[in-house]
């Protein structure tokens, strides 16, 4: 496929220190990049961008791929009345009723879905207890075929018992033997000494890191209590969890202060999910302690992580001194540092998205991080290219066909919720 040039390109870099207007060629090359260049070399397929924004796509620290087909499913057989039963009633009867194909389908919403919202790359935390096997490589296989960068781990606990531990623990593995990929553990609650130590041990063999909820909830915390007689984050900084440099801690909420000061002398980082939090009613995440290695995710609540961006920064200003656009920008970007910091590939400065975003006020690269927050959204969006190619043309998905995919996800989530 020839390369991709974009004529007539406003690019702003991701540092946002500077705004340039001209002709961009984008390699193609897996780590490939991006340059200015006087003329179009021929041979290229060329994108005139009419003077739009052109500046590095999004990516989720936290994601769940799984929960894809959830939106709008029959309600749960009696509200939930706190954090458990919310993932008792709806979550953790949900993710056992996925098969291999309902986990295809979630896959092809969320790349779709993804795409639109100027994401080329996704971390996700995946859980289909009885279908495990194959579910990492299925997913994988289906964001590879829509373009799209990704950090992929199983979910792994003892909440389901021994089998379905062990099937988490072999999907893992072999997972790993051929992909860039982390160990995933549900959260503290529902592991077991053996299983977070098999873990550990299993990100020590492959060399990468852990992915797990963090106090998302005080449950945590108050189980910890009881049965390891200490804090979350002391259990987790004793089994060996946050030492690796790719270990992703999610959500964080319920920590004291030598919690937080723990995970600030570690090389771990955080992954914080406002909206989630909200819908949950579980609190909100401080993270005065280690604000350069926390990222955005959305949790599965949805794909637009410019959105969740905003979201946490809303939600910031209740605080006092509250977070300035370009602290919240800061925070969205982060995740691209913790890709490129640990050698993860997909997220190279060949991904990018095109902005049909027209405001009444001028853009400089000093602000845009304030229209980022105050104006620009995914409605936005209109191309985006992914490892440099054209994964996105003007809202229609080019590697993935939409109309049989989003089909598909209907019939999916039809047999789904008949399960439920
Ligand atoms: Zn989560």
């Amino acid at each position: 496929m020839p390369p991709i040039a974009l004529t007539n390109a406003t690019y702003i870099d991701r540092a946002c220190s500077s705004m340039r207007t001209g002709t961009i060629l984008v390699s193609d090359k897996p780590k490939g990049g991006i340059e200015f260049v006087g003329q179009t070399p021929g041979g290229a397929d060329v994108i005139d961008c009419a003077g739009r924004i052109v500046t590095p796509s999004f990516a989720i620290a936290h994601h769940h791929i799984y929960s894809a087909l959830a939106r709008g499913m029959p309600a749960p057989p009696r509200p939930p009345e706190n954090f458990l039963e919310i993932l008792q009633l709806i979550w953790w009867r949900l993710d056992k009723a996925l098969d291999i194909d309902m986990v295809r389908a979630c896959a092809q919403a969320v790349a779709i879905d993804a795409l639109r919202s100027g994401v080329t790359f996704i971390i996700d935390h995946h859980a289909s207890p009885n279908c495990a096997e194959g579910s990492l490589h299925a997913i994988a296989e289906v964001l590879d075929g829509a373009g799209l960068g990704h950090l992929l781990c199983y979910e792994l606990s003892d909440r389901d018992g021994p089998d379905r531990r062990d099937a988490g623990l072999r999907e893992t593995g072999a997972y790993l033997e051929s992909h860039q990929g982390l160990v995933g553990l549900h959260a503290s609650f529902t592991v077991s000494t053996a299983l977070l130590t098999a873990a550990v041990e299993m990100a020590r063999e492959f060399g990468t890191g852990l992915h797990i909820h963090v106090a998302e909830d005080e449950i945590d915390q108050e189980f910890c209590q009881d049965n390891h007689n200490c804090r979350v984050v002391e259990r987790l900084h004793a089994a060996g969890v946050l030492e690796p440099t790719e270990t992703v801690l999610a959500h964080c909420i319920h920590l004291d202060d030598d919690e937080r000061a723990i995970i600030a002398d570690s090389a771990a980082w955080v992954s914080q999910q406002s909206e989630s939090n909200q819908n949950n009613a579980v609190g909100a995440l401080d993270a005065g302690a280690f604000p350069d290695r926390t990222m955005i995710g959305t949790d599965g609540m949805h794909s637009d992580a410019l959105g969740a961006a905003r979201a946490a920064f809303l939600m910031a200003q209740r605080e006092e001194g509250g977070m300035s656009p370009r602290a919240a920008y800061d925070r969205l970007r982060a995740v691209h540092e913790y890709l490129a910091s640990n050698g993860f590939e997909g997220d190279a400065g060949n991904n990018l998205v095109i902005l049909d975003y027209n405001p009444p006020t001028p853009i400089t690269a000093e602000n845009w991080p304030a229209h980022l927050m105050y104006g620009v959204s995914r409605a936005h969006v209109e191309s985006v290219i992914a490892g440099g190619r054209l994964a996105l043309d003007r809202g229609r998905c080019t590697l993935i066909d939409e109309e049989s995919a989003l089909a598909n996800c209907r019939e999916q989530a039809a047999r789904l919720w008949e399960k439920l």
